[in-house]
């Protein structure tokens, strides 16, 4: 067997450990007989997996008793629509500010349900490299004070922007808005403090487990407001009642979660990961940084700590650097189709010994080719 540095952006790596567990589990459950696969998701086995998953990521995230914790399926573009669907029946307003790929798609979809508004955009369309390298400064944000919502991506997987920190919503005078964030490839990266938030989302391939799973963070009182059309299955009051099992949950995909997040706990919690995530950026940002090879064009205050989007200053380069890389193992580093160059996606499960030996391989790679 052979496992290679897989620098994907999602579906993405896992912890081995996990991996191991998982296929030390397969065919029979801890005596049950059964794969979790075959198990009814109402029987008793199931209902202390997903008991546990939660309770494990409520520990993780240190998740306030007045929110709900939902594990729905759709991954994170669903969401795109059904939090509006959830969000906008009593109130139709909706603001979203506008800081990469994600953050577009959100206010794409969101407008086909609700008064939708840009309130800040940190776009350069004329730009040939990094269209969007910065987080508009909060001063400039215009969010109308009576919206239902202000929706923000924490971190922009394509285009490498996170928010190393929040918006501070009462100095905003925006106390009544609730702050929404989609944190699908940042979620359980670092401590984040649920309390500021209404609701947090994210899909789960990314630092979680499978594709197939989304993850929900509500604030309780934010469930009275569905529009008549939401449908069932994704209508956040009825999931919330109903446990996460209105429908058959994504079984397998929850289990596998589960594991993620004991394997977080042995790792020390989320704490314990930012130090290394920040580690392992670090490293990579300074060695793309100290070469006149590489460039990275993201500014230093919103640099991502899960995705490094990158450039060879000479573009001709690309197919020969991506062939070498490959031949030592190091995969899925192209860029985005929409941005192009390279990407690292460096999460959780990757180790700092994979983001040193990539470090070796462009040091290496500028050597033979600068
Ligand atoms: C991957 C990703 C999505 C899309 O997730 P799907 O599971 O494909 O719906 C949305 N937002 C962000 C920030 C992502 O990284």
């Amino acid at each position: 067997m052979t496992r290679v540095f897989n620098f994907g952006a999602g579906p993405a790596v896992l912890p081995e450990a996990v991996l191991q567990q998982a296929a030390a589990e397969m065919l029979d459950w801890r005596g049950s007989g059964m794969s979790v696969m075959e198990m009814s998701h109402r029987g008793k086995e199931f209902m202390s997996i997903i008991a546990q998953a939660e309770a494990d990521l409520r520990e993780l995230m240190a998740v306030p008793a007045n929110y709900k914790v939902l594990f729905m399926q759709g991954g994170a573009i669903g969401e795109n629509a059904i939090i509006p669907l959830n969000l906008l029946g009593k109130n139709p307003k909706a603001d979203y500010i506008d800081t990469g790929s994600w953050s577009g798609k959100s206010i794409k979809e969101a407008s086909r349900y609700g008064d939708v508004h840009v309130a800040a955009s940190s776009c350069r369309p004329e730009a040939k490299q990094g269209k969007y390298t910065t987080i508009p400064a909060v001063a400039d944000w215009r969010v109308r004070k009576d919206a239902a919502y202000l929706h923000i991506c924490g971190n922009e997987t394509i285009d490498g922007v996170e928010y190393l920190q929040w918006p501070d919503m009462d100095a905003l005078g925006l106390k009544g808005v609730p702050l929404f964030v989609d944190v699908s490839s940042h979620i359980l990266s670092r401590p984040m403090d649920v309390s500021q938030f209404g609701l947090m989302y994210g899909g789960a391939q990314k630092n979680i487990g499978p594709a197939g799973l989304a993850v929900v963070i509500i604030r309780e009182d934010l469930l009275e407001q569905a529009q008549a059309g939401c449908p069932s299955a994704f209508h956040y009051k009825t999931v919330a009642e109903n446990g996460s099992m209105y429908n058959t949950p994504p079984t397998y995909s929850i289990y596998i979660a589960g594991l993620v997040f004991q394997w977080l706990k042995a790792q020390g919690g989320v704490a314990a990961m930012e130090a290394k995530n920040r580690a392992k950026a670090a490293l990579l940002y300074d060695a793309l940084d100290a070469s006149g090879f590489y460039v990275n064009h993201v500014a230093r205050e919103c640099r991502s700590l899960m995705n490094v989007p990158f450039f060879l200053r000479d573009e001709s380069l690309n197919d020969a650097f991506l062939e070498g890389a490959k031949a030592r193992g190091f995969l899925q580093l192209k860029g985005h189709k929409s941005v192009g160059g390279m990407r690292a996606s460096i999460y959780n499960a990757m180790s700092l010994e994979g983001v040193q030996a990539l470090v070796g391989y462009l040091k290496e790679f500028e050597k033979s080719h600068g």
